[in-house]
């Protein structure tokens, strides 16, 4: 009853479009959360919305579309306009977006010059494949390799991740002759036949055969069973080699920040060791940055320079595109050599409208200073969360770098019992103040915050005092 009418009361806050001033002054971390939030000011109006209701496109999916699609919320939020960090629902109620359409949106909801790169481009000429030359690919191609370390200057576009992980699966096993690939726990890396079989969350997992596929323990610094000591699971790994696969591994395939898994940053110093392990076993070691690259951790521009290794092979899809399918593959000339000889065509990879996009991209990205911007709102976000988790006994763990976040609520911090019921109710809740988080962790017991990198340190203040006022009403 008491939440009916707290609900019904922020949602007519909300409505208004609040006007809270913007400010960068630092708010005291244990105010005391008496009333709703309200959202940051941001000059934007909506355009009218006429077209189907949410409870229509609910019924046509469950009509149209396969049973596998899942939908966030009890009653599912209908979005219609995207902003910057902002969404719209079907009634122009704005949302602060924390989760970028699944770590996506990495410059902004349509971000002008991402826009405006599109639309020129598609007026021109929509499409061609490689087998003519087009001036876009190779741009893009080019300025990509300009952000990688080491000899990874040749590039492959595809359309997504899952696309990208199967090509670097396949080069992995031509380059190396072998069959096995290596895969952390707790690892999400596609939705394929082939990367269904790296991912290794259970609720995504297949019955049916996943072939040559190795799933060692994920050096989980909260859960890991060696906390973060990232020398003894590096030897579960080289133990898992030299007795369960000896001079059979062809690839390590590993997220530095597992995402789905629930942004569980891997134990420090455990790739630079895994990946020697794994060079002399034969393998080649795959970085999958489909959400930690670009800036977004803050320090560095790739999830893997946090661990001070440079990879073979780097998968990339999301926030490349800003929302664009697009997704690429950057090695070395060695391993791409193993292509040279094979039909490597995608009809779609690095068409002139995704490049121009993604070049656009990383233009953005680079003028508008977006990793300094996520170390700097991002440290200040983690900063206030933890001081959040000194008030309330519910959050077990505030973990993440930059605007790549986790919180994980359990109902016990010495067990980590994790805290089902609770989460799912919050996660309720912050989207009726008007906040959109993700839900991740494999019992779904954490809030995933990755929200598109022009997000504000007023958007952090207003995401925390939101999880504030929620908490403080359980
Ligand atoms: N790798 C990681 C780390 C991901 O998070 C995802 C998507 N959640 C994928 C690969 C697959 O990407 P896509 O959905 O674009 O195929």
């Amino acid at each position: 009853m008491f939440w009916r009418s707290i609900s019904r009361r922020c949602s007519r806050v909300l409505l208004q479009f609040s006007s809270r001033t913007l400010s960068s002054a630092p708010r005291p971390d244990a105010a005391v959360a008496s009333a709703p939030p309200v959202l940051p000011r941001f000059d934007h109006q909506p355009k009218p919305y006429n077209g189907l209701s949410g409870d229509e496109i609910l019924k046509k999916r469950q009509t149209f579309l396969g049973p596998s699609l899942f939908h966030y919320y009890q009653k599912p939020v209908n979005i219609v306009e995207g902003k910057m960090q902002y969404l719209y629902d079907e009634n122009g109620k704005r949302y602060l977006d924390a989760f970028a359409g699944i770590v996506t949106v990495s410059c902004g909801h349509c971000h002008p010059d991402v826009v405006n790169s599109v639309v020129e481009q598609t007026k021109l000429l929509q499409h061609t494949t490689t087998i003519y030359l087009h001036h876009a690919i190779v741009e893009f191609a080019e300025a990509l390799a300009s952000k990688m370390p080491g000899n990874l200057k040749v590039v492959y576009f595809v359309n997504s991740g899952t696309e990208a992980n199967e090509l670097a699966m396949l080069m992995a096993r031509l380059y190396s002759g072998n069959l096995g690939m290596v895969a952390l726990r707790n690892a999400y890396h596609g939705g394929s036949a082939g990367t269904i079989g790296l991912t290794a969350l259970s609720t995504w997992k297949y019955q049916i055969p996943q072939g040559e596929i190795h799933h060692v323990i994920n050096p989980d610094p909260y859960r890991g069973v060696f906390g973060s000591n990232s020398d003894a699971y590096v030897k579960e790994l080289k133990d898992h080699i030299d007795f369960g696969t000896p001079g059979k591994v062809a690839g390590f395939i590993a997220e530095t920040f597992q995402g789905v898994g629930g942004a569980v940053e891997l134990a420090p110093g455990y790739l630079k060791s895994a990946y020697e392990v794994i060079r002399k076993a034969g393998g080649v070691c795959i970085a999958d940055e489909v959400q930690s690259g670009f800036g977004r951790t803050g320090s560095h521009y790739w999830g893997f320079e946090t661990q001070g290794v440079i990879p073979d092979i780097v998968t990339m899809a999301k926030g490349i595109g800003n929302g664009l399918p697009l997704g690429a593959v950057v090695t070395t000339p060695e391993i791409a050599q193993v292509m040279s000889q094979k039909i490597q065509f995608n009809t779609f990879g690095g068409n002139p409208v995704c490049s121009a996009g993604g070049l656009a991209v990383l233009n953005v990205l680079d003028k508008e200073r977006r990793q300094v911007h996520s170390a700097d709102v991002g440290s200040h976000l983690l900063h206030r969360l933890r001081s959040l988790k000194q008030k309330y006994e519910l959050i077990g763990d505030v973990r993440g770098r930059g605007l790549m976040v986790g919180v994980e609520l359990v109902t016990d911090r010495k067990d980590k019992t994790p805290a089902k019921q609770e989460t799912a109710f919050l996660f309720e809740k912050l989207k009726d103040l008007g906040v959109l988080v993700g839900k991740g962790g494999l019992h779904g017991n954490v809030f995933r915050i990755k929200p598109p990198m022009c997000f504000s340190k007023d958007d952090a203040d207003f995401l925390v005092d939101a999880m504030d006022y929620a908490m403080s009403g359980m």
